[in-house]
């Protein structure tokens, strides 16, 4: 039986809608309540899918995301429930009969895993399917924002993701434009997009008619994780910050010798990284409720939640 959808806050800001849509919340196998880990964060039109656990594809179906618009695909690690559906997602582009290319990052490997996976059976794909490994500290930069990577601290090597979206220029003041003798049209969208203009002789930069620019938003991944200085750093500031929870405290020791936090670790972290929201994920299939992991991580952080599978938070731009 899945939940029902939520949507956890409006959007209310300005430009591009950054919706998250938690595929799947779950730990180390799929469980009734529960997926695997997948994360789509989608940005105007085009999804970045974090994690592709087993069964991702059908998690897209039953949500309001098609999984045809995922264009870039961030994998953490390498333990299963964390990529096993990558192979049938990108069979059903493949049925679907995807155009667009789509490019698949994750920790050294990545590219020869893909060489392996998609060589198993019998498939020939009609669409650009590019891998590319990645190292903590590297930055890819895509269409508005950019993805910067830092290590996490698991028990194989894994790596949690920011995705920063771009500062958008403030805003346009149409009565001093109109002081400073700009006629309205063409050269309003010149000084928008930050280029200085010319009007009667004048020089007018974009700084005479733009407000303070307004900030982009940022939404952190940790993957699976103990807590650690440089997903600390990573989420600083984050709008909003999933983080590992697989375990309540009663159970730290079992989470330690896996290379997990607890519920209560996670608030911690986001309270140290001054993050807006934290969602925690990757709960242990032995949780059928959400009330208890909510309740530890709030002792230090009280902007929590703890999603359910298809559950959405759509990140709200705020001035900064
Ligand atoms: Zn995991
Ligand atoms: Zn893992």
């Amino acid at each position: 039986m899945f939940l029902t959808q939520k949507v956890f806050l409006e959007y209310t800001g300005i430009g591009a809608t950054m919706r998250v849509v938690f595929l799947g919340t779950g730990g180390t196998y799929p469980c009734t309540e529960r997926n695997v880990m997948a994360i789509a964060v989608q940005i105007d039109k085009d999804v970045v899918l974090l994690d592709c656990g087993e069964g991702t594809q059908r998690q897209f179906m039953k949500s309001n995301v098609s999984f045809m618009s995922t264009r870039w695909i961030f994998i953490t690690h390498y333990h299963g429930d964390h990529f096993l559906g990558l192979p049938g997602l990108i069979q059903s582009m493949n049925l679907n009969d995807r155009k667009r290319a789509i490019d698949i990052f994750g920790p050294a490997g990545t590219r020869d895993l893909m060489d392996f996976l998609l060589n198993a059976g019998h498939f020939a794909p009609c669409y650009e399917i590019v891998s590319h490994d990645l190292e903590p500290g590297d930055e890819v930069a895509l269409e508005g924002f950019s993805v910067l990577v830092a290590k996490a601290d698991h028990t194989v090597p894994s790596l949690a993701y920011a995705i920063v979206e771009k500062d958008s220029p403030g805003r346009f003041d149409t009565k001093k434009a109109a002081d400073l003798g700009i006629p309205e049209g063409p050269l309003f969208r010149r000084l928008q997009r930050g280029e200085t203009v010319e009007v009667g002789g004048k020089r007018i930069t974009p700084d005479q008619v733009l407000g303070p620019s307004r900030k982009g938003r940022k939404v952190v991944y940790s993957g699976d994780t103990r807590p650690c200085k440089s997903v600390i750093e990573l989420a600083a500031d984050a709008d909003l910050l999933i983080h590992d929870a697989t375990l309540l405290s009663s159970e730290g020791e079992i989470a330690s010798d896996f290379g997990h936090s607890t519920c209560k670790e996670a608030g911690e972290v986001a309270k140290m990284a001054g993050a807006r929201a934290l969602a925690l994920v990757h709960c242990s299939p032995r949780y059928k409720e959400q009330a208890a992991l909510v309740e530890e991580a709030k002792a230090s952080f009280p902007d929590v939640f703890a999603p359910s599978d298809l559950d959405e938070y759509v990140v709200k731009r705020v001035q900064k």
